[in-house]
C-alpha cells in the first residue's frame, strides 16, 4: 500500500512513466500482438458481470477540451503542469483561478461525445441485467456524469468542486462566473496581463460563515490522491472481470497503474487509443481510432442482451 502510494506520486511527476517506458521497450518475443477481432471482444463482454472503463484525455479531445499539455497546449505561457500545483497556487491564487475559471467556462461550451455517451447507455442497460459498469477517470470536465454514467470515480477531482483552504469543506460548484472578480477574466492570449484580483475577492467559502480562500478540489501535480477514491478503484479493479482503457496510453497514468496489474492477473483489457504504445503488447484486445468511433459498436446491445 505504502510503495503504491509513492507510486501515485511519483507517477503525478511523470517519472513512473518514463520509467515503466523503458522497461516494456525491451524485446518481448513471448508476446503477441493484441486482437483486434471485435467479435471476440464481444463474445467476453456478452459475459461481463463488472466492467472496470479507464478513461484519459483523449475522450475529452473528442470532444474539444483542451489539456494545457504537450505540444501546443498552452494557456498563456503556461502549461498544466506549471499552474496546477500548490506552490504556483500559493505564489499567485489569483493567476491559478483565472487558469481555472477559464476552464470552467470553456467547459460549458462542450458536450459529451458518442464515447461518453456509449459508456453512460452501456452502464444503465447493464444494470438492469443485474451488472455494473464502473468508469475511472483522470478527467475532471464532468463530461461523463453529463453523458449520464452514474458510477464515476474521479480520481483526480473535477473542475466544479471547491475545497476550503480554512476549513477543508468541500462543495459542488457550478456558477458562472464563479465570483464577480474572474468575470471576463482568463484570457488564454499570452499577451493577455495578470488580472492580480486581490485575494479577499477570489472565491471564499460559503460555509457556516468561514470566509476561508478556496482552491479548486483536484489533484493537483504532487498532491496524493484521495485515500477514499483509490480505495474504491482498487475495489472495482479487483473484482472487475473485464477492463477497458479508453483514450489514454497504457503507459500514461493512471492506466499504467491499473490496466496492466489487471491484466497480468488474467482479467481480459481491451485498450481503444490512437495508437500504438509500449504496454499496447500485454493487452488481450486493441482497438485503433478515434474511441469515438471504436467504442459504440464495442459497448453496443449484444445479441444475447434481453431487448
Ligand atoms: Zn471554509
Amino acid at each position: 500500500q505504502l510503495n503504491q502510494m509513492i507510486l501515485h506520486q511519483i507517477s503525478r511527476r511523470g517519472l513512473f512513466c518514463s520509467r515503466l517506458h523503458a522497461h516494456l521497450r525491451k524485446p518481448r518475443q513471448d508476446m503477441t500482438r493484441p486482437s483486434s477481432d471485435l467479435a471476440a471482444f464481444r463474445d467476453i463482454f456478452s459475459k461481463a458481470k463488472k466492467i472496470a472503463i479507464i478513461t484519459g484525455a483523449g475522450v475529452s479531445a473528442e470532444s474539444g477540451v483542451p489539456t494545457f499539455r504537450g505540444a501546443g497546449g498552452y494557456w498563456r505561457t503556461w502549461q498544466a503542469q506549471d499552474l496546477a500545483t500548490p506552490e504556483a497556487f500559493s505564489r499567485n491564487p489569483s493567476r491559478v483561478w483565472e487558469f481555472y475559471h477559464y476552464r470552467r467556462e470553456v467547459m460549458l461550451t462542450k458536450n459529451p461525445n458518442p464515447a461518453h455517451l456509449a459508456i453512460a447507455e452501456c452502464e444503465e442497460r447493464l444494470s438492469k441485467q443485474g451488472r455494473e459498469v464502473t468508469v475511472i477517470t483522470q478527467n475532471i470536465d464532468e463530461l461523463h456524469r453529463r453523458a449520464g454514467s452514474k458510477n464515476v470515480l474521479e480520481i483526480h477531482g473535477s473542475l466544479f468542486r471547491t475545497r476550503c483552504l480554512t476549513c477543508g469543506h468541500e462543495a459542488n460548484n457550478y456558477k458562472s462566473p464563479i465570483c464577480a472578480a474572474l468575470e471576463g477574466k482568463g484570457a488564454p492570449d499570452p499577451h493577455t496581463q495578470d488580472a492580480q484580483i486581490p485575494v479577499d475577492q477570489l472565491p471564499r467559502c460559503e460555509h457556516k460563515g468561514c470566509h476561508g480562500l478556496l482552491r479548486p478540489a483536484v489533484v493537483w501535480f504532487g498532491e496524493t490522491l484521495d485515500s477514499r477514491i483509490l480505495t474504491k478503484v482498487e475495489q472495482v479493479m479487483d473484482s472487475c472481470d473485464l477492463c477497458l482503457v479508453v483514450g489514454t496510453s497504457s503507459v500514461v497514468y493512471p492506466a499504467a497503474m491499473f490496466a496492466p496489474q489487471a491484466a497480468a492477473a488474467g482479467i481480459p483489457v481491451a485498450e481503444f487509443n490512437m495508437e500504438d504504445t509500449p504496454a499496447t503488447m500485454s493487452f488481450k484486445f486493441q482497438f485503433c481510432g478515434p474511441c469515438g468511433t471504436t467504442l459504440p459498436p464495442a459497448l453496443a446491445r449484444h445479441k444475447t442482451e434481453p431487448e
